[in-house]
């Protein structure tokens, strides 16, 4: 497998490159994940021209457009640091980059809950990075998670996923492509969809339905902006209970009666949380090889990442 290109703050690679000197080596990033990862570092405060070591830096002010200050001397970085953010913005765009893991509880780095002081002097957890805040406006649709919220098994593989669907999304659109390959494409993702939002699966299958009636580009972003939208929600145990009994539909006829009952059960002890997604989906997956169901042997939901990875595996 070719790697994805995900872009990362530097420190949790590693470097020492935060204000005190240190990093924030993260061994599930460098040890697990780059193996199918590579990645492009940025550290918004080295790369802005700060030392290190530094003073460190903190948000004030209004949540919707933060200053960021030195701590201790009160030294303002907002123009500067805003400047440079869009300079590294453009120039990330030439990164093919398929998301991005931040820095959890950085005023430069961080995505979201950043402590941001008001003139009371009460921190609110409502802040955005400036750096992390302003990615997340200019690329809206590329993945991004904090390194706090990977280590969540839920929000990882809700992560992973997506950016395993965006790269697919973008090796797509190298092609040369016509409406029946955005139909074949969203055939293959129909499950994985249904298993984010129901909601998102029936407005993209409409979308898909009436696709004529749309200019080419016009299609495509808004179909991009639906799925991307629809992947960023979780898939429940609710929800893909819900598409596990709707993939046992299409094995009615081949299957006995006993290994029906026995792919019910197996699909209600995951309902009930007492065995990973991970074991109705190899029952699944062995019944799809055997009967070489067409429908369901490319659709991603049931191979969605690389098995190394062993996502599916908590309860
Ligand atoms: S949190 Fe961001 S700004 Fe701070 S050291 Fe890490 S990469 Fe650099």
């Amino acid at each position: 497998m070719q790697k994805i290109r995900i872009g990362i703050s530097t420190c949790l690679l590693g470097e020492k490159v935060r204000y005190d000197g240190g990093h924030k080596l993260d061994r599930y990033i460098t040890d697990t994940l780059g193996h199918y990862f590579e990645w492009v570092p940025v550290c918004p405060e080295v790369e802005y021209g700060l030392p290190v070591p530094r003073e460190s830096m903190r948000l004030i002010g209004d949540p919707a457009s933060p200053r960021i200050v030195t701590v201790r001397t009160g030294v303002d970085h907002t123009e500067g640091m805003i400047k440079w953010a869009g300079d590294k913005l453009k120039q990330l765009e030439k990164e093919d980059l398929c998301g991005f893991i931040f820095k959890s509880k950085s005023p430069s780095s961080g995505i979201g809950g950043i402590k941001i002081y008001t003139s009371s002097g009460m921190p609110s957890n409502k802040g955005t990075g400036i750096f992390g805040g302003a990615f997340t406006r200019y690329f809206p649709l590329i993945p991004v998670i904090d390194d706090g919220r990977l280590h969540n098994p839920n929000l990882r593989e809700n992560f992973i996923e997506w950016v395993l669907v965006f790269k697919r999304w973008k090796e797509f659109l190298k092609n040369d492509t016509k409406i029946r390959d955005l139909i074949a494409f969203h055939t293959n993702v129909k499950l994985l969809i249904l298993s984010h939002s129901p909601k998102h699966y029936s407005t993209l299958g409409k979308l898909v339905a009436q696709a004529k009636k749309y200019q080419h580009d016009g299609l495509y972003s808004e179909y991009a902006r639906i799925l991307m939208e629809g992947l960023r929600l979780f898939a429940t145990i609710k929800k893909n209970t819900n598409v596990l009994l709707h993939i046992a539909g299409y094995f009615k006829k081949q299957l006995t009666p006993e290994d029906k009952r026995e792919l019910l059960e197996v699909i209600e002890q995951y309902h009930k949380g007492y065995i990973p997604l991970i074991v109705p989906m190899t029952l699944i997956n062995h019944y799809v090889r055997k009967f070489d169901e067409s429908y369901l042997k490319n659709q991603f939901y049931l191979n969605p990442h690389p098995v190394e990875l062993m996502l599916r595996n908590h309860v």
